[in-house]
């Protein structure tokens, strides 16, 4: 048979090396105006300045921008229904409104409907590859993967472990959980682009029998993931230190069950010491930081540089529900507001290289996503550059790239998507405007 031959045109920008957190002279940046990117069977195959020839489908968005597909590396599906709810911080927010969203996540029909919305919503947001919570319930893992390997996304999750300070609607057991888990690690993981997660919720809500399954179950089969929840919030750091007295921090206490390894993704990390960080560094975990969540919530603000500066990995998350978007240009933002009020000025391409290539590296992923590499898959998101006439002006008087890049990040939403591929396939368009 022969190969589908599909070629992209646009600005095209990619990262081929770190830039930096606060470089903006383009180091690691990788910009081709008005190039054809090159996909063959789903795999990128090179980008060039001219036309290619006859046998190539063309897709021609000359004008726009072209980035790899976002990585959103800590987002719950179960919580779509709880976006944007009212006056609370971490510990009465799971109990007045994400555990009740949770419990009808075991409704198959339910979990089937949310996981299609979700994984929707993702595309429609520009983000191709995900790690994702759904809910304790089993049926709500079978549903996001069935959901996900119909669009052909890159997806990393598992079944949540809570048997213990949750309602009982969202509680399981050791037992019964593990038995959970090894038939969807059988039934799920390393299938077409799907992984698994050992995803215990975070430690207060699992015994430590739990959290001790949790180890074996991670060391039971190669390439599993682990994701969690450390140090989002005060009050919770309090009460995980009266939990588990024998653990040096929070964060040992997932060291001391042999939960952190090089593909452990650890949601927020607030309130963490130089030992927690040296820690993260030694065992290759990396921090997922929700900023959009973290101001919501009134978590507090993530140290963003003395976590680069002590070697550890730092992707971006929505944190939807506690997020309050799914798109990752606003959750830039966030995080650019972050850093700001601790007086770091963090770069558009630090930002957009933590939502892409920085992730893809540090879920060890780098071969496939993030990146325009020859070889990665085609997953990649087209946005234009502006619509408004504000931003169109703003665009129009930036003098480098760096500067049109921030604006962009600035001042669009998501309306500015016009399309959405994975793998080679579109599998978003932005609708046509009303009439
Ligand atoms: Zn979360």
């Amino acid at each position: 048979m022969s190969p589908k031959r599909l070629a992209l045109r646009g600005d095209l920008v990619d990262f081929t090396a770190d830039p930096g957190l606060d470089q903006t002279t383009g180091a690691g940046v990788r910009y081709r105006p008005d190039h054809w990117l090159l996909v063959e069977n789903g795999v990128i195959v090179g980008a060039q300045l001219h036309e290619p020839g006859a046998g190539w489908a063309r897709a021609d968005h000359r004008g726009r921008l072209i980035l790899p597909g976002f990585i959103d590396t800590h987002v719950h599906s179960a919580q779509v229904d709880v976006i944007g709810s009212w006056g609370t911080q971490l510990l009465d927010w799971l109990d007045t409104h994400t555990f009740p969203a949770e419990t009808r996540m075991a409704d198959p029909a339910h979990a089937a409907a949310i996981s299609a919305l979700f994984t929707d919503a993702l595309l429609a947001h520009g983000t191709t590859a995900a790690c994702v919570y759904p809910s304790v319930h089993k049926v709500s893992v079978d549903a996001l993967f069935a959901a996900a390997q119909q669009r052909g996304m890159r997806l990393i999750g598992g079944k949540v472990l809570m048997d213990r300070n949750a309602p009982e609607a969202v509680r399981d057991d050791v037992d019964g959980a593990e038995r959970d888990c090894h038939v969807l690690i059988e039934t799920w993981h390393g299938q077409g682009r799907l992984a698994y997660a050992v995803t215990p919720r975070f430690a207060p809500t699992s015994t430590d029998a739990q959290l001790a399954m949790a180890g074996r179950l991670l060391a039971s089969t190669p390439g599993l993931y682990m994701q969690t929840h450390v140090a989002e919030n005060e009050a919770e750091v309090r009460w995980a230190a009266e939990l588990f007295p024998q653990a040096r921090s929070y964060l040992d206490v997932y060291a001391r069950f042999g939960l952190l390894n090089e593909r452990a993704v650890l949601g927020h990390g607030i309130w963490l010491d130089d030992t927690d960080r040296a820690l993260l560094r030694d065992t290759g975990a990396q921090i997922a930081f929700c900023p959009s969540s973290n101001l919501f919530l009134g978590s507090g603000l993530f140290g963003w540089s003395a976590a680069r500066d002590a070697g550890v990995n730092v992707s971006l998350a929505s944190d939807v529900g506690g997020g309050t978007s799914l798109s990752m240009r606003r959750t830039m933002l966030d995080a650019y507001k972050v850093q700001a009020l601790a007086g770091q000025k963090v770069s558009a391409f630090a930002l957009l290289h933590a939502a892409t290539r920085g992730a893809a590296h540090a879920l060890r992923l780098g071969h496939e996503i993030g990146s325009f590499d020859v070889g990665a898959t085609a997953d990649l998101c087209i946005w234009d550059w502006a619509r408004s006439p504000l931003a169109q002006r703003r665009q129009q008087v930036a003098r480098d790239l760096h500067e049109k890049l921030f604006a962009w990040i600035t001042l669009g939403d998501e309306q500015d998507l016009a399309e959405t591929w994975v793998a080679g396939e579109r599998r978003f368009e932005r609708p046509a405007a009303p009439h």
